[in-house]
């Protein structure tokens, strides 16, 4: 019996090693690591430069309480990570994880709005479905019913609007008349709230674990930016899981002209090696909050060295090893060959993604968009399928998680040609199977 509590379902084999792309349990069985862990290990396993990197610092410290030191580490990476954001978001506050860098972008947005003479700013608008962390603030702008149901009377909930899920609502995401049709749907609640009482709109640039790799429809970022600015609401771009170059640029926002007031990123900047993320602030919201005093928010382990010198070394890595790029090009092989297994199984409904962000979505019927009956448990049972392969993949219910299935296909960014074959192999078997059960449950 185990002293663990994670899952309600059975227990797991053990993990023994991890290298590269690749993971081996206790009795020697071989995982391809279809989803790096949860969209986490973007320079892969157990590489070298970084546990140097991680060695040396403990040989120096582990911990120095912001407080009372800086450390080299954290320095040079704040320096690191200013440089690769957009111009001008240049303030950087280290934390360990998504939830805490979330949590410190909605409480820096509000600090600003205060300090600034906007007391009256307080609601923060995100999508339905959307996740954006499990502490209660960031529960609170989360659009994900089976995580947010049991807490909602311990929270201020938040203004959703509906994630542009053009695919489902039968419209052409590349025509820029879809991306204004849901965008413009942020501008109607802003008006409904009143423009005054908001704050800020929270968005994932590619929707993550909640919507599948959800790519939003030509238009859409560059208008949610203009309204905006046009109401005065700061534009927080929770870069958890798209940033570190997993849609093929540094942040998933780079690829479209929406510059965000506020960056939060966690997962892929310590790539699985320490807990750390950051929350990254345009300087001109940061200046009225120093000025007053500083801003009220900090973790005791913000900007650990051990994490800091991690987390430099991966974005060294990325940058050595040109990962973004070589994740834009595999991301576009592998979304090809998801396409090609959509021909041969029916079940497929949807295909889509960015970079190494990639999914498909099971559906009972194309033409309608149906969903399986959710007492078939589809999505766990594929990936239950895959693992028994050797094949790690993600997966979640969609359509806030009441129904619909979505299978997350997100490697390392170091992946090659090869590994994506050994990818859609195991894929291609497992549906095979997959296809086969599911078949025989609907018809008995
Ligand atoms: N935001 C997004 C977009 C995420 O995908 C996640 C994690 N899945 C979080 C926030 C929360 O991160 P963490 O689990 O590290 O707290």
């Amino acid at each position: 019996m185990s002293n663990l509590f994670y899952q309600a379902h059975g227990r797991k084999p053990v993990l023994d090693q991890a290298r590269g792309v690749y993971m081996w349990d206790q009795d020697g069985k071989r995982y391809l690591d279809g989803s790096s862990g949860a969209m986490v290990c973007n320079v892969g396993h157990s590489n070298e430069t970084v546990l140097t990197a991680m060695r040396r610092q403990m040989e120096k410290s582990t911990f120095g309480y912001r407080l009372h030191f800086e450390t080299e580490a954290s320095e040079q990476l704040a320096t690191k990570l200013a440089g690769l954001m957009p111009e001008g978001l240049n303030k950087v506050f280290f934390v360990s994880g998504g939830s805490e860098a979330v949590e410190s972008g909605l409480k820096l947005a509000r600090q600003y709005a205060v300090a600034t003479g906007q007391d009256t700013r307080w609601k923060v608008i995100s999508r339905r479905p959307s996740y954006h962390g499990c502490s209660l603030g960031a529960l609170a702008v989360t659009g994900y019913s089976p995580l947010t149901a049991p807490f909602t009377p311990m929270m201020q909930e938040m203004p959703k609007i509906p994630a542009p899920r053009a695919y489902l609502d039968g419209l052409d995401a590349d025509d820029t008349a879809t991306g204004l049709y849901y965008a413009d749907m942020l501008e109607a609640k802003i008006l409904v709230e009143g423009p005054e009482s908001v704050l800020a709109f929270i968005v994932e640039p590619v929707g993550g674990a909640s919507t599948g790799a959800l790519v939003p429809p030509r238009g859409y970022m560059e208008r949610i930016r203009e309204i905006c600015t046009r109401h005065g609401i700061l534009l927080i771009m929770d870069e958890v899981m798209t940033g570190a170059g997993r849609t093929g640029k540094f942040l998933g926002s780079d690829h479209w002209q929406a510059r965000p007031d506020i960056v939060v990123m966690s997962k892929g900047l310590g790539a699985g090696y320490v807990p750390l993320g950051a929350m990254i602030a345009d300087e001109r919201l940061v200046t009225p909050i120093l000025d007053q005093g500083g801003f009220a928010h900090g973790f005791t382990y913000a900007g650990n060295p051990l994490a800091c010198a991690a987390g430099l070394a991966v974005l060294n890595e990325i940058e050595m090893q040109d990962l973004c790029a070589n994740a834009a090009v595999m991301g576009n092989g592998l979304l090809a060959r998801l396409n090609g297994l959509m021909q041969k199984y029916e079940l497929i409904g949807d295909v889509r993604g960015k970079g190494l962000l990639t999914a498909f979505e099971f559906m009972g019927d194309r033409d309608s968009k149906a969903p399986l009956p959710a007492s078939l448990n589809a999505h766990q049972r594929f990936v239950d399928l895959a693992y028994a392969r050797g094949l790690i993949v993600y997966s979640r219910r969609t359509r806030d998680g009441t129904h619909g299935d979505h299978i997350l296909v997100c490697p390392p960014l170091i992946v090659n040609a090869g590994h994506i074959d050994e990818i859609i192999e195991g894929l291609d078997a497992s549906l095979a199977q997959f296809s086969q059960e599911i078949h025989a449950d609907l018809k008995a």
